[in-house]
């Protein structure tokens, strides 16, 4: 079975067939990560709607530079309060191209050190989005001795993703090696033990979204760049799931 480890299923209108297309491609398990203070509370009401959904809180680096002080308080008490129920804090991260001048960047960087902190107490793992920031990123998970990451969709250089992997960081194949990337280089330096799946549903290609059916064909474009099976892609990459996430992905037996 597979998993989505990143993908964003709230406020889509057809989601009950996209959960339905994943089941007959056997993605068993989709993490679907929050952007907004609402998506927290749409993932939450996803998680018990479909068991096959995990909801990961958090708020993502572009949104909190829109969002004042008030606004930045109350979805932290709302994370604190539910992340019980969440599988990971996520999406959060450092983005300098959407943050541009130093006061964004530092409510950044200051709201990432507090989503790390938390993950680490509350004993989660983080879904890490890092864009023009892959220094400075990776610096700050090391210094507070962060363990538990998913570098998702890392658009940083081979040698940041190489970093990433020193630091014992899963990478995830995501929608792009579908569709020509340039990631094929960066994936094929990835030990297999620290890659994970993602599509980031629902990004569009060409006009087409992504969902989370798209799974076994970006493990079958990592099996051509890995040189391996379907199938050893495919356990490869649930066993890091399971390592990363814990065994609430694995599907309940009906
Ligand atoms: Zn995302």
């Amino acid at each position: 079975m597979f998993a989505d480890s990143h993908c964003h299923l709230f406020e889509l209108p057809n989601l009950n067939e996209i959960v339905q297309n994943a089941r007959t491609q056997n993605v068993q398990a989709m993490l679907s990560a929050s952007t907004t203070p609402a998506s927290n509370a749409q993932n939450l009401a996803l998680r018990k709607k479909y068991p096959q959904i995990h909801a990961c809180l958090g708020i993502h680096p572009s949104e909190i530079i829109r969002m004042n002080e008030t606004e930045i308080a109350t979805a932290k008490q709302f994370i604190e309060e539910h992340l019980h129920e969440a599988i990971a804090v996520g999406e959060v991260g450092l983005d300098f191209k959407d943050a541009t001048t130093k006061p964004e960047r530092d409510r950044q960087r200051e709201l990432f050190a507090y989503f790390i902190e938390l993950a680490l107490t509350r004993q989660k793992p983080l879904i890490v989005h890092s864009r023009f920031s892959a220094d400075e990123t990776l610096r700050l998970l090391a210094e507070k001795n962060a363990s538990r990451v998913l570098m998702h969709w890392f658009t940083g250089s081979k040698l940041h993703a190489l970093q990433a992997i020193r630091q014992g960081y899963f990478v995830s194949a995501g929608s792009s090696l579908l569709f020509g990337s340039r990631s094929d280089e960066t994936i094929a330096e990835i030990p297999s033990h620290q890659l994970l799946l993602e599509t980031d549903t629902p990004v569009h290609f060409n006009h087409e979204m992504a969902e989370p059916a798209w799974i076994p064909r970006i493990a079958q474009r990592v099996s051509e760049i890995h040189q391996t099976t379907l199938k050893e892609t495919e356990t490869l990459t649930f066993n890091n799931a399971l390592k990363l996430f814990g065994k609430k992905i694995i599907p309940e037996q009906p």
